[in-house]
């Protein structure tokens, strides 16, 4: 018996991973570089004014958290994106 007895846990650096994500966008803030449509297109896409459009809301259950829309809030030069649970609605990303 090897006894180990050590569960597996998730990884804390890998964050919320499995948690279905809204992206929000700041139309205020937007200024329609495309950045964030070019590293998440499953995710966000420049609607018909120029500016990011997310591309799952509520109804669509939200949209998988992966690691180019992770950049993409990150690297949004006027930092007009922030991710929020699908499910609680409370923000994910960045940190306030
Ligand atoms: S990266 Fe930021 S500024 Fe550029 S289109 Fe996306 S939300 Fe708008």
């Amino acid at each position: 018996m090897t006894g180990s007895g050590g569960a597996t846990e998730a990884d804390p650096a890998a964050g919320p991973a499995a948690e279905p994500v809204l992206v929000r966008v700041d139309l205020d803030r937007c200024i329609g570089s495309g950045m964030c449509a070019l590293s998440a297109p499953g995710s966000l896409a420049l609607g018909p004014e120029g500016q990011a459009l997310a591309v799952a809301g509520y109804a669509d259950g939200g949209a998988e958290l992966t690691d180019g829309l992770a950049e993409a809030v990150e690297f949004c030069p006027v930092e007009a994106l922030t991710l929020h649970s699908a499910r609680g609605g409370h923000r994910i990303a960045p940190p306030d």
